[in-house]
């Protein structure tokens, strides 16, 4: 399966994990790639030229600023993604994870996606950044609701039951500040100290994945990649498995169990 090199990189990884109490995951498109999830732009083909039928790009129809000034517009959009991902399931990855969590004191993901698979895998330490495409609230009131998938809302974009107002996924659309919430749970894990970051499955390099990690590297604690690419950050990295995430994660929860 994997060549020499490789094999040392897992066994190394294996190792800096068999070593470590507190560790904190970061995830991203491409952890759920096995699952069959594309990025927003690859979505089933349906993105993959600059612009969409409405003439803008889908990071606009995506906006903020764009569901403000025309819902119906972005619910399109957000309606063909959801349509194009229902029936996708966690897994082999999001439940190794699961698995190897059980061995830690503190076992923390943070996720930039928003299919909610980690916590269906078992995960139960998750702080979605980027929230959760099914849950569903009132952009005025306080209603919410959590829906399996968007089969029953016949009209875009939906209305809220209570009071009438447009209804929005839970998620953050492009150009939104990242939700109070998940900011302050996430400030205060890392105020808590982790003694070794992995990040899998992410190309998309933010400020607040990117500190994270550089900050381990030079206060010299264990950091693990695993991409298929090198990213902006690889080389803050001790180990980076240039592998896909289900696989890797399935190797790697192995080595802990055979290591125990
Ligand atoms: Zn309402």
């Amino acid at each position: 399966m994997y060549s020499r090199t490789d094999t040392d990189e897992m066994q190394q990884a294996a190792a800096m994990l068999g070593q470590a109490r507190r560790v904190l995951v970061i995830t991203g498109a491409g952890m759920s790639a096995d699952s069959g999830l594309p990025t927003y732009r690859g979505v089933g083909g349906l993105y993959d030229r600059e612009l969409t039928a409405d003439g803008i790009s889908i990071e606009q129809a995506l906006s903020g600023d764009t569901f403000e000034r025309d819902p119906g517009l972005s619910w399109k959009y957000i309606a063909e993604i959801e349509r194009a991902c229902r029936g996708a399931r966690p897994n082999d990855g999001h439940r190794a994870l699961a698995a190897m969590a059980r061995r830690f004191e503190r076992f923390c993901v943070l996720t930039q996606n928003v299919d909610g698979f980690h916590q269906s895998a078992g995960s139960r330490d998750v702080i979605e950044m980027h929230g959760a495409i099914h849950r569903l609230k009132c952009t005025r009131c306080h209603w919410r609701t959590a829906v399996e998938d968007y089969a029953r809302i016949d009209t875009l974009p939906p209305a809220c039951p209570d009071c009438g107002a447009v209804v929005r996924p839970d998620v953050v659309l492009f150009g939104e500040v990242l939700p109070d919430r998940a900011v302050a749970r996430y400030d205060q894990a890392l105020g808590e100290g982790f003694d070794l970051v992995m990040i899998v499955g992410t190309s998309a390099v933010f400020p607040y994945i990117a500190a994270p990690v550089q900050q381990a590297a030079m206060q010299r604690r264990a950091t693990l990649e695993i991409n298929p690419q090198r990213t902006d950050i690889s080389d803050y990295c001790d180990v980076c498995l240039q592998t896909g995430a289900a696989a890797t994660l399935v190797a790697l929860e192995q080595a802990l169990q055979a290591a125990a």
